[in-house]
């Protein structure tokens, strides 16, 4: 019985990227407007989220990092 070569994950991840779930919305940060979720094939490396309008790639992180969540408890 000989061992059957064993593959190292072929297919490698892009540990950069966080994707998000097929289905998912979001709008672009810049112009608002919705942005087309890319499918997660092995031989793209770019980033999930890409604006028509803007012409743009967008991660998760950068939506993150734009969302501007300024809300001030004000405790009485
Ligand atoms: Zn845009």
């Amino acid at each position: 019985m000989r061992d059957v070569e064993k593959y190292e994950d072929p297919i490698q991840f892009r540990p950069e990227y966080s994707w998000p779930d097929p289905g998912t919305a979001a709008n672009c940060p810049h112009c608002g407007e919705s942005m087309q979720l890319i499918d997660p094939r092995p031989e793209y490396f770019g980033k999930p989220w890409w604006c028509s309008t803007c012409q743009w790639q967008f991660s998760q992180e950068d939506l993150a990092g734009h969302k501007t969540s300024v809300e001030t408890n004000s405790d009485s």
